[in-house]
């Protein structure tokens, strides 16, 4: 059988974002997650162990996400090396081939694994990599002159997977406590190993800089916008403010209930986390939970930011209708969505607020009652 060891184990600062590289989010998945998706569909791949920062192995299955193979996470040592010796001691014995790829090429496809395991089988190791296209110069990095110009045709680019058959990685890995290597071919190379190459892939880049990450952003396509509806009703009765997203407008009567009755406030609650498919108002906040019993609708509406921002989502747009037979909400409607428009963290232009009479028709009607309805846009959310 044929083992996946997916290295991720550095921390990618050369990026400058706040958390590792390979966590970065790429058109909906992590980094992390499309290199380890491109092992767990391979037809030949049974297993998978991922080399993580120590600090992150607890939370590993999370940040992997759901997997068909079985993928073990461990962490990894101060050294690549070190990072896949310790993921090579958890594959199973049963592996006769094993892949060492970096978490960082998340573009690596079947046709170039397929390529690596049957080089691999066949000579032992296998290395993808490019002929170099530019001339290639020895430099003298002290004085910033060339030394001598290289060969080109003799010079190529190491991608990953790199793919060994058991013992020859067992060799690799057994020099890894030595020397600085950069890659393992360069270690089965030591240990006196053949290691054939076979072509690599230009779209198999790996992402290392910030200009990387925006062309890497560019070239996949955003997961499509998700849409959610809302609606809330509620009985109004003598003596209780009327409430719209936090602002108490003038009138003789209130929505009753133990909340604030923020028909805005808990409409846009609902379109939000329906638009990401995660659950309701009652659900999240149910109000027999003293917790969110008379919570302003405002903290709701926050706190259902955040469930979909976790999610991996914000609102990129909302737009609610209000129905009420009086009183005219017009000069309160620029107040109310600028209160929205700050707890969604949104452009003012990105909130709409419309209100309009039920023409004395049923219970809303008759001035019984008001309702809201609303929608809202999720787009994906940057987790950078
Ligand atoms: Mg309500």
């Amino acid at each position: 059988m044929t083992s996946a060891i997916i290295v991720a184990g550095g921390r990618g600062n050369r990026l400058g974002a706040a958390m590792p590289k390979q966590l970065l989010d790429l058109g909906g998945r992590t980094i992390l997650q499309r290199s380890v998706g491109a092992f767990d569909t391979h037809p030949d791949v049974r297993e998978i162990v991922v080399v993580l920062p120590a600090d992150l192995v607890e939370s590993g299955a999370q940040l992997v996400g759901a997997t068909r193979l079985p993928c073990t996470c461990v962490a990894g040592g101060p050294r690549r090396q070190d990072s896949v010796r310790q993921g090579f001691a958890r594959v199973s014995g049963d592996a006769a081939v094993i892949l060492v790829h970096d978490a960082a090429r998340p573009f690596v496809d079947h046709a170039l694994i397929d390529r690596v395991i049957a080089a691999a089988r066949e000579s032992g190791a296998a290395v993808p990599a490019l002929p170099a296209r530019d001339t290639v110069k020895r430099v003298n990095l002290d004085r910033r002159e060339t030394i001598e110009t290289l060969a080109r045709e003799t010079i190529w680019l190491a991608q990953t997977p790199q793919g060994f058959r058991r013992e020859v990685l067992a060799r690799a890995a057994a020099l890894s406590e030595g020397d600085p290597a950069t890659d393992e071919a360069q270690l089965a190379e030591r240990a006196g190993d053949t290691v054939r190459v076979v072509d690599g892939d230009p779209r198999n880049v790996k992402i290392t800089t910030t200009d990387d990450l925006a062309a890497a952003r560019a070239s996949v396509t955003p997961p499509a916008p998700r849409v959610g509806t809302g609606y809330d009703l509620h009985r109004l009765v003598p003596d209780r403010p009327l409430v719209f997203a936090g602002l108490v407008v003038p009138f003789d009567r209130g929505p009753a209930g133990h909340s604030d009755g923020d028909v805005v406030s808990h409409a846009i609650v609902d379109a939000m986390l329906g638009a990401c498919a995660g659950g309701d108002i009652g659900r999240l906040f149910p109000d027999r939970d003293p917790q969110w019993k008379d919570a302003p609708g405002l903290d709701l509406l926050a706190r259902a930011r955040a469930h979909v921002e976790a999610r991996g989502w914000r609102a990129a747009s909302v737009d609610v209708t209000v129905i009420l037979e009086r009183p005219k909400l017009a000069p309160f409607i620029d107040d109310i969505r600028a209160r929205l428009a700050g707890v969604l963290r949104l452009p003012v232009e990105h909130v709409s607020v419309k209100a309009k009479t039920n023409e004395g028709v049923d219970a809303i009607g008759r001035g019984d009652a008001i309702a809201a309805h609303a929608v809202a846009v999720l787009v994906p959310g940057d987790r950078s």
